[in-house]
């Protein structure tokens, strides 16, 4: 009986605040959730299918060096998604917290979370929503007093994002982070373009690369891939390169679990491997 209670108890240590987020609100739910693809048996924390489960490589946290925290605040249903992708985030950045959204209750834990002194926290959301005085931050992102960057990411369809945003007056305080695509194809990533081509890089380029979501939006992007191009505007490229390249891995395994014609990255694994490895012979 002990040793079933520690097996729970190790289980739900080595959680983190997506996949306990999770389980609470599957707990809420009277009727399954049913995604696409419903019928998969699907491994309860990378929520691919069991066949092609990605947790045994996973991104080791005791190896990632980063100042960076992330707040997801996620829409009702998102976080029951086998698709969402905010979860890669949390798999990363041990610093990663998740909260459901909501308009009319207040959430206690996450006003703390945003009133500790020790972050400034950021709503990552295009520029083009802010008003007149919101403080905008386009390029590189800085933070005064010591304090360490907290980015908010809006987890949810696009409709959900901008209601999100729209509705939540408590996040109205803090500066916007904001990106254009396009500059992330500037110059200094012109070198990056031949190791692309040759199939060494992430093709991070002006559009999203998940195609599993239809979106309203040509540049809109998931948001995992947002979250990596918001580290590197904190100057933590390896970081963001090693999202960008966990994405990849989630959405080509994503889409073999689901059978449809898979639009991944087919080097997905192997790229992430090879990243893994350099880095462990730095
Ligand atoms: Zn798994």
């Amino acid at each position: 009986m002990l040793s079933l209670l520690s097996l729970f108890l190790s289980i739900y240590l080595c959680m983190h605040a997506v996949h306990r987020l999770h389980q609470f609100r599957k707990s809420l739910s009277t009727t399954t959730y049913k995604a696409r693809g419903q019928r998969v048996i699907r491994c309860d924390l990378c929520r691919l299918a069991r066949a092609y489960c990605i947790c045994a490589i996973a991104p080791e946290q005791d190896s990632i060096s980063t100042k960076t925290g992330f707040l997801l605040l996620m829409y009702d249903t998102e976080v029951l998604k086998p698709s969402n992708t905010g979860k890669l985030i949390a798999d990363l950045i041990p610093d990663t917290f998740a909260f459901l959204w909501s308009r009319t209750t207040r959430n206690d834990e996450l006003l703390a979370v945003l009133n500790d002194e020790k972050w400034q926290p950021f709503v990552v959301f295009p520029k083009e929503y802010a008003d007149e005085n919101r403080q905008v931050h386009t390029g590189k992102v800085v933070c005064n007093g010591g304090k360490r960057p907290l980015f908010i990411m809006l987890d949810g369809s696009w409709r959900e994002a901008k209601k999100m945003f729209r509705k939540s007056p408590y996040l109205d305080r803090f500066p916007l982070v904001s990106f254009d695509p396009k500059l992330f194809l500037s110059e200094d990533e012109q070198p990056n373009k031949v190791l692309m081509k040759e199939g060494m890089l992430t093709p991070v380029g002006e559009n999203s690369r998940y195609t599993v979501r239809k979106t309203a939006l040509e540049h809109q992007f998931s948001t995992a891939e947002v979250a990596a191009r918001v580290l590197e505007m904190t100057g933590e490229k390896d970081n963001a390169h090693l999202l960008d390249l966990w994405f990849d891995v989630f959405n080509y395994q994503y889409q073999k679990s689901v059978c449809q014609r898979n639009k991944g990255n087919v080097n997905a694994l192997e790229n992430y491997q090879a990243f893994l490895n350099e880095k462990e012979c730095k």
